[in-house]
């Protein structure tokens, strides 16, 4: 087998550039751009809602679709390898029939969607990301460094 496994999954970005977040702790959603989020200067991910830092922000649907791809993959591999031993053996007193290619699991498309979010400024980091309207009323804490902003705009 190669080991050539090797896969890539785009979280499509919505309208305004924005992907979608999950907090692992408090299952909050927000959004923050790619831009941020992989800026060199932002180390760590705060949830704006409980202002932990998470060990990852993969929503449940990124998850699947990596499973799904992940699998659909593996799958293809093993019908590749069944592929060369068919023509390995098809002089042989052994036949091989490698059969149909396997069927594909869904790859759903992500959702951009959980649209009632607002895109909220962070003086501190000159960084915006898009929160639950009622964090921006109630203060929120900035996910680039954690500092609780009471009056975000
Ligand atoms: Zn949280
Ligand atoms: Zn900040």
């Amino acid at each position: 087998m190669s080991d050539d496994f090797h896969m890539e999954i785009s979280i499509p970005a919505d309208n305004d550039g924005y992907i979608l977040l999950q907090c692992p702790n408090c299952g909050t959603f927000f959004k923050a751009t790619p831009s941020d989020i992989e800026d060199d200067g932002v180390l760590e991910l705060f949830c704006p809602s409980c202002g932990l830092v998470g060990e990852d922000y993969i929503t449940e649907d990124v998850l699947e679709l990596a499973m799904a791809m992940a699998q659909n993959k593996a799958m293809d591999m093993i019908h590749e390898e069944f592929k060369k031993m068919e023509r390995q053996f098809r002089k042989g007193p052994v036949t091989f029939k490698a059969g149909k290619r396997p069927k594909h699991e869904p790859e759903n498309p992500i959702r951009s969607g959980i649209e009632a979010l607002e895109i909220v400024s962070f003086p501190c980091c000159k960084r915006t990301a898009k929160v639950k309207p009622i964090l921006s009323m109630t203060g929120c804490y900035c996910p680039f460094c954690g500092v609780k902003n009471y009056e975000v705009e």
